[in-house]
């Protein structure tokens, strides 16, 4: 429902603030604090939000990039992107004590990799390359993954074995930009495997489609609006010569 004060229009988008799997992460940092007591260690800022990542720090949460950060034995939280097993293994060794707060989408496609690979298959994983959730699900067979962000990378992709191929999405993308990549990777290479289903998941695609009726609704405001300005002009004698009686304004 659009608000209106001083003249301007608020439009709240819904769906909107952050989705289950990271308000899911946000609680296990903050109960494990409750279990634990300060300091817990976590694995990359649990939320791309600051007012919400300093209120955990000024609750005794500390965000590290490495495992090698945290003291042997402490408590360590594994953030929603997921983390590959060379982390899981270093946290074993340095016997954290790991709570594991990846979000169940992100362990299924963790899961869709590691089917992939034990049927020998190479897995065309699309994402950015430096996005923590790529560097996790990569991790599960780093030799058998290529990952490609575009339909450029797509063409210039070669594989040895184009019969034996799969492909697998970040949850995180823009729907309509994964689409492209697909069918070009549909188009060229006809017998790639997708994932069971859908991995972009439902949190992102709910907050695209709202941001894209968002969209069409300010798109509606501004036509409106011009139309209202060309209508005014048309009374007042101005503009006849370029605005005709019946225009799509009706200034006429
Ligand atoms: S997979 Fe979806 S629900 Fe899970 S953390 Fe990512 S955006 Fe949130």
């Amino acid at each position: 429902m659009p608000t209106a004060t001083n003249g301007k229009v608020l439009l709240r988008v819904r769906p909107r603030g952050f989705c289950a799997g990271v308000v899911r992460a946000v609680d296990i940092v903050e109960l494990a604090l409750e279990a634990y007591g300060a300091p817990v260690y976590v694995h990359h800022e649990i939320v791309h939000n600051t007012y919400v990542v300093e209120q955990l720090r000024r609750r005794g949460a500390i965000f590290v990039e490495a495992i090698e950060e945290v003291p042997h034995g402490a408590v360590l939280v594994f953030s929603a992107h997921g983390v590959p097993p060379t982390v899981r293994d270093e946290a074993k060794s340095r016997a954290l004590k790991v709570i594991d707060a990846t979000c169940p989408l992100v362990t299924k496609v963790h899961l869709e990799a590691l089917k992939f690979a034990r049927e020998q298959r190479t897995i065309i994983l699309i994402g950015h390359r430096d996005h923590q959730e790529i560097v996790g699900t990569s991790g599960e067979a780093p030799d058998r993954t290529i990952v490609v962000d575009s339909v450029a990378a797509v063409d210039a992709l070669e594989v040895q074995d184009p019969d034996k191929l799969s492909f697998l999405t970040q949850t995180t993308l823009s729907l309509y930009d994964t689409q492209e990549i697909v069918a070009r990777l549909r188009q060229k290479f006809p017998f790639i495997q997708g994932p069971a289903s859908d991995d972009i998941c439902y949190a992102t695609q709910n907050r695209q489609e709202a941001v894209e009726q968002v969209q069409s609704a300010i798109d509606r405001f501004r036509k409106g609006h011009r139309c209202e300005v060309a209508r005014r002009r048309f009374a007042r004698g101005l503009d006849r010569g370029r605005v005709r009686s019946g225009s799509p304004c009706g200034a006429g």
